[in-house]
Formats: structure tokens, sequence, C-alpha cells
């Protein structure tokens, strides 16, 4: 992947709603990036019911710390997961993580580890769920 396709995040806006973007920027004076960046933080929404994939019961949405445990230097390094929301089925005591949610944690666990390492500073021990899927607070 080069660096283009890392930088742009494409949305599908018919001409109208384009033109909103663009108006609601000028307005503000802030660039349409940036107006994105405060729209995905501030969209909240109640996360849709999980069915559990093992016993087909309806689960519960947690946020329960969680150890993430992650390899390094052939080792493994545990992350407690703070706030991190997620299905899970009471009856099989088991948490209910989607892939493609989790390949993306993931993603966004990795930049935080790259971080200290390339300043050198200790891995986290602990990472609020909250606090890292911020995007504006970057930069
Ligand atoms: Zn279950």
């Amino acid at each position: 992947m080069n660096s283009e396709n890392q930088k742009y995040l494409v949305a599908s806006l018919n001409e109208r709603n384009k033109v909103i973007a663009k108006l609601k920027s000028n307005i503000f004076s802030i660039k349409i990036d940036e107006l994105v960046k405060k729209a995905i933080d501030a969209f909240e929404a109640e996360i849709p019911a999980v069915t559990c994939h093992r016993c087909n019961k309806q689960a519960v949405i947690t946020s329960k710390s969680m150890d993430y445990p992650i390899p390094f230097n052939e080792e493994c390094h545990n992350i407690v997961l703070h706030n991190f929301p997620r299905g899970y089925c009471k009856y099989c005591e088991k948490d209910i993580l989607e892939l493609r949610t989790m390949a993306a944690l993931e993603e966004l666990i990795k930049f935080e580890v790259l971080y200290n390492l390339k300043y050198e500073k200790e891995l986290p021990k602990e990472l609020d769920f909250k606090k890292l899927i911020v995007m504006s607070s970057e930069e």
C-alpha cells in the first residue's frame, strides 16, 4: 500500500451533501478533513444487539476491562484495555469479537505501540479505548 492509499478515505456523498459539507466547512472556517474528524468524534449511538455464534442466544453489550495480549520481542506483552464495547455471552461466558472490528482495533493499538517504541517509552500496560478512538486530538 502506498502513502496515497493511506491518506485518503473516500466517502460516497451525493452532490447536495457535498455542497452541504463545503458550506459547513466554509461557515465554520475549518477544512473538510477537520469537519469529518469532528463528526466522527461526536458520533454516538447505541451498539446493535449481537447474537452469540456458539449458542445463538442474545448477548449483552459490555465495556468491562479486558486483557489484550500483543506479541513483542518473542514474548507476550499484556495490555489491559478499558472501555472497549463488545458483545458478551452470559451462557458461554465469552466475549463476542467480530473479526473486522478486532483487525481495526489491532491496527489502532499498533499505532500506540509503535509510537511508544519510537520515543523509547515503555509499552503501555493499560489503554483506554475512549481516549484511543479520538481523532481530533492528534497533530
Ligand atoms: Zn453463547
